[in-house]
Parts: C-alpha cells; structure tokens; sequence
C-alpha cells in the first residue's frame, strides 16, 4: 500500500505542500482536508476595502487537485499517538505523516469587549471574505469628514506590513472620496515593518491624514465597547466612525487540540523538518508556526510548504532530509501604482529560522516614481503567479 501522507487546510501553505508532495513522489497518497469550497486570498484583500478591486479576484475554487484527494470537511482531533485525523462526521482516517496548516484564529478571549459579536461591529478583515466586505461596506457609508481607527496587534501576527498597507489604501480611499476624513493607527507596538518607508510615503502622499500613535504614546487598545464604537486605551478614549480592530492571534484550533501549539498559542517546529517539537509525524508549516525570523506571510507558506514537503517525502522513505534555504518577499501597495517591498532568506540555525544576514532588503527610501511603480506592477505578478501555481 501507498505511505498516506494527511493535509489539514487549504491555503497558501497547506495546498502548496499537498501539490508538492506528489509532484516529489507519485506513489505517495495524499489527502488534503479543507472544508470551504473556495479560498479566499487575505493578499490584495486591503485593495478590495478601498474599492480598487472585486472579492472575486480574491476568491479560487478548489476544482484543480488532480490525483490529490480532497476532503471538503473540516478536521476535529488528531490522534497523535494512533496518527489519526478525525473530522467533523466522525469518520476517522489514518496518516504515516500528518501536514498542519490551519493558519490564524482571531484570539476574542485576548481583548475586553472584542468577541465574535463585536467582530461584526467593528470588524477585523484578517480573514478575508465577509469581513472585507463588512469594512468596505462601512467605509462606503460613512461620511466625510469620519474618523476610521485601525487598531494594530502586538508581535507575532499574520502579515507584518498589512496593517499598514491597509492604511495607506484606507488612506488613498479617503482622500479621493473622503477628504475631510481621518484616520488614526492605534498600535500596540513601538516600531513596524517598512516603518520608513511607510512614513515617508504617508508624509508625501497623504499628509495629515494617518496618525500612527505607538506604544508609548498610549497606542495600546485594552478594551472596546462596540455599542458606542469606543476604543480605550491607558491615555484616554477615542470614538470611531468606522473602527477596523485587528486582535492578537494564535494558530489555528486544531493546533491546539492537536496538542503542537504550546503556551504561546503558536507552534515550535525543527526548522529542518517542520516537524512539532511536541508530537512526532506531526508537522506544522505556515502562519501557525513559530520559530525564528520569518515573518507571517503567503510567500513564507508557500515556501515552508515546499521544504516541509522534500523533508517528508524524505522522511517517509527514510531518507535524511537536506537542509532548507527559505525566501520571503512582502509587498505591499501604498496608492494604486505605488510598491513596496522587504525581503528575506532564512536557514536553520540553533534550532531556528534564523534569517542570512546581508541577503535580504527592503525597496530604497529615495527613489523615482517608477521604481515605485514597478513594484506595484511585480506584487500584481506575484499574486498571479502564486495563486495560479497554489490553486491551479
Ligand atoms: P490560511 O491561508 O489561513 O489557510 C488556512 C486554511 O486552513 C484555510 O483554508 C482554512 O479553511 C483551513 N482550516 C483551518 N482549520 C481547519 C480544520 N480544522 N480542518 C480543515 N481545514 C482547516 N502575505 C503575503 O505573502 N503577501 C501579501 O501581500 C499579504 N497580504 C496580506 C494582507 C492582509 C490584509 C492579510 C490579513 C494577510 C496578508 N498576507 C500576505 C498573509 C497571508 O494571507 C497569510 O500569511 C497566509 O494566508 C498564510 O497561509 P496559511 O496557509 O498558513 O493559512
């Protein structure tokens, strides 16, 4: 019989790895368990709340898997011991090797107020889809001369630079409709991803529009009422027309009943393999990982996925697994035509990724429009390209 290798979840990292498991080795039986008949893409989703672009440039069906088999249900428990999955019928399906990828849970235990209610008043958008729509919607209807807050997790989190993308599409959507408006950045952290380049562009693009307050300027939201839309902080209130809050998160449920996430709700790996420092032939990739410098993003899924895939089609024949190198580049879009981007390599180091000093780099600070036009026009062919290799 065929060495039967189990996918839990169907996004950039999940289908990735399923496709590339059996492009290593046909005779693998590969099974991929995602409930949703389509996936919906969280990258160019903040361009989707400013109006410049549809939710059906986000939206991929799952109709293109081949010889992978799919399951459309969700995973309940795994059995670590007797390495089996159940799902949410109650059938149960035997693994030699188990893939998690379930990505992101919203954590509503972590913020006062922020439960799945409030969600639906002031939404998070961090899951693309309803939420994209329920901020783009609010966004429409509010008036001229609103204030919209975006409140901003502390570290780790699901897409460094996407707050601030976000705000800054926020940002061009209000002054071409909205002039009079405002936007506050409420941010539990001191210091972001692209900070300067973000802040320069604000400066020349938007001018008085964004205000980030970090920190230690009273930045931190401890609580939300979201009867009055009222976001509180240790310096004092601030009332919002439309309020985006963006929650602390931790891997998806399944990690945890699992039993791979450890207290910080995120899960250790062995950079080489992927596989859970806390249960063996368990293997985690993607946003719910944890283990190093690389950050949380569709290009670090997509590239965990395929080394997790060569060391465990490695491991299943039991072949030694060869070290890793991962590449991350984030791209994020300030106005239509208008790019950034950092990017990064990673290894394994001391039981880490740590990231290859000197091989990474972010978009110049000074540079000619049409740089930053190429970069917008290269974030557009990444997203093509990843989707088109991801979901067929
Ligand atoms: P997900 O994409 O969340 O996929 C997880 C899948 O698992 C889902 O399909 C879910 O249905 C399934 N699942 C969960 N639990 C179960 C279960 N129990 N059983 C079965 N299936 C399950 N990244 C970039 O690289 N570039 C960008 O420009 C970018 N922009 C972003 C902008 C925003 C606003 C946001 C929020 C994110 C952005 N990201 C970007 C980050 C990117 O979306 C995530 O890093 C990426 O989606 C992580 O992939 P994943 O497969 O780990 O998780």
């Amino acid at each position: 019989t065929q060495p039967h290798v189990i996918v839990i979840g169907g996004g950039f990292a999940g289908a990735s790895c399923a496709r590339a498991l059996k492009r290593l080795d046909r005779d693998l039986a590969v099974t991929l368990i995602e409930p949703e008949a389509a996936y919906l893409a969280c990258p160019f989703s903040n361009a989707v709340l400013a109006g410049l672009r549809g939710i059906e440039a986000q939206t991929f069906r799952y109709d293109q898997f081949g010889d992978i088999a799919l399951i459309r249900k969700r995973a309940v428990a795994v059995d670590a011991e007797r390495r089996r999955v159940r799902l949410e019928d109650g059938t149960d399906i035997g693994y030699v090797r188990l893939v998690l990828a379930p990505g992101i849970d919203l954590r509503f235990d972590a913020l006062p107020g922020y439960d799945e209610a409030a969600a639906a008043i002031m939404p998070h958008a961090w899951k693309a889809g309803a939420q994209t729509l329920l901020l783009r919607d609010q966004l429409a209807a509010m008036p001229d001369g609103g204030v919209v807050i975006l409140s901003a997790p502390p570290n780790p989190f699901r897409c460094p630079p996407g707050p601030y993308e976000r705000a800054s599409l926020i940002a061009h959507y209000l002054k071409t409709s909205k002039p009079r408006s405002k936007l506050i950045i409420l941010d539990a952290k001191d210091a972001f991803s692209k900070q300067r380049l973000f802040e320069a562009a604000w400066q020349e693009l938007y001018p008085g529009l964004i205000e980030w307050v970090p920190l230690s300027s009273g930045g931190r939201v401890t609580e939300v009422d979201p009867a009055t839309r009222t976001l509180v902080t240790e310096f004092g209130n601030h009332k919002a027309d439309v309020a985006n809050v963006i929650p602390p998160q931790r891997a998806g449920g399944i990690a945890q009943s699992a039993g791979v996430a450890d207290q910080t709700g995120w899960c250790p790996i062995d950079p080489v393999t992927f596989e859970s420092r806390l249960q063996p032939a368990i293997h985690v990739i993607g946003d719910a990982v944890i283990g190093g410098a690389m950050p949380k993003s569709a290009f670090s899924a997509n590239a965990q996925a395929k080394a997790c895939a060569a060391a465990v089609a490695a491991l299943v024949r039991e072949r030694p697994p060869a070290q890793p190198k991962l590449i991350n580049t984030c791209y994020s879009l300030v106005a239509p035509g208008y790019g950034i981007s950092i990017a990064g390599v990673y290894q394994p180091r001391d039981g880490l990724l740590a990231e290859v000093e000197g091989a990474g780099g972010a978009s110049p600070l000074e540079a000619p429009l049409s740089v930053r036009e190429l970069e917008a026009a290269y974030a557009e062919d990444w997203f093509r390209t990843i989707t088109s290799e991801v979901f067929g």
